[in-house]
C-alpha cells in the first residue's frame, strides 16, 4: 500500500521565487494567532471589533438568498460601480465614467497588486514612504522593480521634501503613496502633496494611491486625493476599500478609479488574478457606498474619540504616544516603559504577560528598521480599550519587564 504522508526530500530540488521564499508570514497574522493562543486582547491586526451597518449585512444577506450567484461582470457589478463613480463625485467634486474608469477588485489588495503588475517593468523604480504597508515591497520585488524608499521620523513623521525628491529619477515608474497612513497616521496637506504631484507629472510617472483610509480622518481635517490635484487626473489611481469605509474587512471589496487609459491593463491584470468579486457583497457595498452624511460623519466620530480614550490611557501608563491625524492606529514610543525590550520582544512579552497585543513597528519596515515604536489598534468597543489599558498598567504595576 502507498503511504500518504509527504514524501522524504531526498534530492536538491529547484528553488522556488526567492522574494516569497524570503519574507515571514505577515505580522497580522502572526500576531493574532499569538493574540488568540494566550487570550489577549488584540490591538494588533487592524480591523474593528464590532460589524458595520447592519442594513448593509441585511443587503448582502439578501443578494446572497435572491441570487444570482455566478460569475458578475468581470470588471464589477454595474451598480457598484456606478456608485463608486458617485462617490468621486460626491466626496471630492471628481467626474468619473463608471464604465471606463471604475474597477471593482478582490479588497485592496488585489487592487494594488493589479496595479503593480500592470504598470512597472522589471528595471523600474517605484518610489515608497516608510513606514509602510507590508505588502507593498514584495509585490514590487515580485514585478521584478525596485522600491525607492523615503523614511518619515517619528513622533511627527514628517516628509522630508529634499529626500523624496532625491528618490525619484529617470527609472522611476510610479509612486506608491498611502494617504492616510498606516501606520503612522498622517493625513498628508496640501503642500506635500502638491509637491509630491509635481515629482509626478515632472518625471512623466504614476501614482497608485492607497486611500483605504479616505473616510477616517480626524480633527476637522479634509482627505484630499492626489487624482484631485494639477495634472493628476490622467497619472493617478485611486484606490478604496469596502473593508474600511463600511467597517466589514472580511468582505475584501475594493475598487479602483483612473483614467480610461491608465485602467485599461490594470483591468487586464484584474482578469488574470481573481477575474471578479462576490456578487452579494458587491451589491451590499453598493448600498452602502451611497448611506447619508450622517453615516459618514459617525464612522469617524467615533473612532476619533476612541483614538483620543486609548491615547490618554496610554500616556498615563509613560507610552510616548504620537499624534494621530487618520486611520484608526496609535503609534507609540516604548523608551519608557519597555525596560530595554526591543519592539518585537515587547509586543511578545505584552501578548504572553499582559494579555494584549500591539504590532512592533519594526514589520512596517523594508530595511534598517527602528525598534521603539509600536502600533495599537483603537477600533474596538471602549470596555475592551479600557481593559487593555488596564492590563497593560498591571503588568507595568508588577514590574516584571525587565526581568
Ligand atoms: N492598504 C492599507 C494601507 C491597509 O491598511 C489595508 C488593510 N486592510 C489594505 C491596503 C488592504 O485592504 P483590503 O483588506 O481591502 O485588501
Ligand atoms: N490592514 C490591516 C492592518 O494594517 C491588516 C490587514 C491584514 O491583516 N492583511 O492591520
Amino acid at each position: 500500500m502507498q503511504s500518504s504522508a509527504a514524501p522524504e526530500l531526498t534530492r536538491a530540488m529547484k528553488t522556488t521565487n526567492p522574494v516569497y521564499t524570503g519574507v515571514p508570514t505577515t505580522v497580522f497574522e502572526v500576531m493574532t494567532r499569538l493574540a488568540n493562543e494566550h487570550d489577549s486582547v488584540n490591538l494588533g491586526q487592524g480591523f474593528p471589533d464590532t460589524d458595520g451597518p447592519a442594513d448593509v449585512l441585511e443587503v448582502a444577506a439578501a443578494a446572497l438568498r435572491e441570487g444570482p450567484n455566478q460569475y458578475p461582470p468581470m470588471p464589477g457589478l454595474s451598480d457598484l460601480r456606478r456608485a463608486v463613480a458617485e462617490a468621486q463625485a460626491r466626496f471630492y467634486g471628481l467626474e468619473v465614467d463608471w464604465q471606463s474608469e471604475v474597477l471593482v477588485t478582490s479588497g485592496a489588495t488585489e487592487a494594488l497588486s493589479d496595479c503593480i503588475m500592470a504598470l512597472t517593468e522589471p528595471g523600474d523604480e517605484v518610489v515608497l514612504i516608510e513606514p509602510l504597508y507590508d505588502c507593498y515591497a514584495p509585490l514590487i520585488r515580485r514585478a521584478g522593480a525596485v522600491p525607492r524608499l523615503v523614511r518619515l521620523a517619528p513622533p511627527a513623521w514628517r516628509l522630508d521634501l529634499d529626500a523624496l525628491a532625491a528618490a525619484f529619477g529617470p527609472r522611476t515608474k510610479a509612486i506608491l503613496l498611502n494617504n492616510p497612513l498606516n501606520p503612522a497616521a498622517r493625513v498628508f496637506h496640501e503642500t506635500e502633496l502638491t509637491a509630491i504631484a509635481d515629482l509626478v507629472a515632472r518625471h512623466d510617472a504614476f501614482a497608485i494611491c492607497d486611500e483605504v483610509y479616505e473616510h477616517i480622518v480626524y480633527d476637522g481635517q479634509e482627505h484630499r486625493p492626489l487624482i484631485t490635484f494639477k495634472d493628476m487626473r490622467e497619472r493617478c489611481l485611486k484606490i478604496g476599500s469596502a473593508g474600511k469605509t463600511l467597517s466589514m474587512t472580511g468582505w475584501k471589496v475594493g475598487y479602483i478609479v483612473a483614467a480610461p487609459a491608465l485602467l485599461a491593463p490594470v483591468i487586464k491584470a484584474h482578469q488574470f488574478t481573481t477575474f471578479t468579486t462576490p456578487p452579494n457583497l458587491q451589491a451590499a457595498v453598493a448600498y452602502g457606498l451611497r448611506k447619508d452624511d450622517r453615516y459618514y460623519a459617525g464612522l469617524a466620530g467615533d473612532f476619533q474619540a476612541k483614538r483620543d480614550r486609548l491615547a490618554a490611557g496610554l500616556t498615563d501608563l509613560g507610552f510616548g504616544v504620537a499624534g494621530c491625524q487618520g486611520t484608526y492606529f496609535l503609534t507609540a514610543d516604548i523608551g519608557e516603559v519597555s525596560g530595554g525590550l526591543d519592539d518585537v520582544e515587547f509586543c511578545r512579552r505584552m501578548t504572553e504577560e499582559a494579555g494584549v497585543t500591539a504590532l512592533p513597528m519594526s514589520a512596517f519596515y523594508a530595511e534598517r528598521p527602528p525598534t521603539r515604536a509600536i502600533r495599537f489598534c483603537f477600533a474596538k468597543r471602549d470596555a475592551v480599550l479600557d481593559e487593555a489599558v488596564e492590563r497593560i498598567a498591571a503588568w507595568i504595576g508588577r514590574g516584571l519587564i525587565a526581568s
